[in-house]
C-alpha cells in the first residue's frame, strides 16, 4: 500500500538517508528501530510527506506523493495520514473532543458527523468521561490516547507514530501497546512506528532496523495467530 523507494536525503553535507526502500501493507504494524541519529524520524517524516526526499519516491496505492504540490499535499496528508508524536501536541485551549475533531473539520466534513465520530473514538479509547477536559486536565496516558483518537478521525490509510510511548511511564506504555494492537486487529489500521521501546517493537508484524541512514535488517515476527496456525 505504501511503497517507499530508494530514498536519499541529505542536510548540507550530512547524508541522513542513503537509499532506503520499504513497503508497508494494509493492516500491518511496522516498527523502525535503531540508534539515535540513524535517520528513523527523517524517514518517517518523508513517508508522511512532512519532508521531501532529495530523490526517491513515496507512493500511496500507486500515487507518488513526492510529486504533489504543497496545497494538494496538505489535503492528501489530512485525509490519508494520521500522525502521533512523542509529545501529544494537543491544542491546549481546546477540549479532548475538539482536538480529536479538528482534522475532520479541517477536511471539511460535517461538524455533527465529525463530533459524533470523535466521541465514539474517545469512548473506544476509554475516554468517555474526559470528552470536555482540556489537555491540562488529562494525564499523560490520556493525552496520548486523545492524540491517537485524533490520528484516527479521518480514517487514514496509515498512522505514522514517532516514539508514541517515549514520554510515558510503563503502565501507560503498556496501555498504548494494547490499543495499537487492538486497532490493527479489530479495525485494520496500518501503523508505521519509530520506537526505542522494545515491547512496542514486539507487537509489530515486522521490525525494520536502521543504521547510518540505511536499513540493515527487516525481521518478521510471528504473531500469536500465526503460531497457533503452525501448531495445528
Ligand atoms: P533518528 O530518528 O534515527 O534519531 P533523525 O532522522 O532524527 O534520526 O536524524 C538523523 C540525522 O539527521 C541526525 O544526525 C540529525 O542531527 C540530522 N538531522 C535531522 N533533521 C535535520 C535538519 N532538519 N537539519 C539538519 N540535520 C538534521
Amino acid at each position: 500500500m505504501i511503497e517507499i523507494q530508494n530514498i536519499y536525503k541529505s542536510y548540507g553535507n550530512l547524508q541522513v538517508l542513503g537509499g532506503v526502500s520499504l513497503s508497508v501493507g494494509r493492516g500491518e504494524i511496522v516498527a523502525i528501530v535503531g540508534p539515535s541519529g540513524a535517520g528513523k524520524t527523517t524517514l518517517l517524516q518523508i513517508a508522511g510527506s512532512l519532508d521531501r526526499p532529495d530523490s526517491g519516491t513515496v507512493s500511496y496505492d500507486g500515487t507518488d506523493i513526492t510529486l504533489l504540490k504543497e496545497r494538494k499535499l496538505a489535503e492528501f496528508r489530512n485525509r490519508n495520514i494520521g500522525f502521533i508524536f512523542q509529545f501529544h501536541e494537543l491544542l491546549p485551549e481546546f477540549t479532548a473532543l475538539e482536538n480529536v475533531a479538528m482534522p475532520g473539520l479541517i477536511a471539511g466534513r460535517k461538524r455533527r458527523e465529525v463530533l459524533e465520530e470523535a466521541r465514539e473514538l474517545l469512548t473506544l479509547l476509554g475516554l468517555a468521561e474526559r470528552l470536555d477536559h482540556r489537555p491540562s486536565e488529562l494525564s499523560g496516558g490520556e493525552k496520548q490516547r486523545t492524540a491517537i483518537a485524533r490520528a484516527l478521525i479521518n480514517n487514514p490509510r496509515i498512522i505514522l507514530a514517532d516514539e508514541p510511548t517515549g514520554s510515558l511511564d510503563s503502565r501507560n506504555r503498556e496501555e498504548i501497546h494494547a490499543i495499537i494492537s487492538r486497532l490493527c486487529a479489530t479495525r485494520g489500521h496500518t501503523f508505521l512506528i519509530v520506537t526505542h521501546d522494545p515491547t512496542l517493537a514486539s507487537i509489530a508484524h515486522r521490525v525494520v532496523s536502521m543504521e547510518d541512514g540505511r536499513i540493515t535488517s527487516i525481521s518478521r515476527q510471528t504473531d500469536s495467530e500465526e503460531k497457533f496456525g503452525e501448531s495445528k
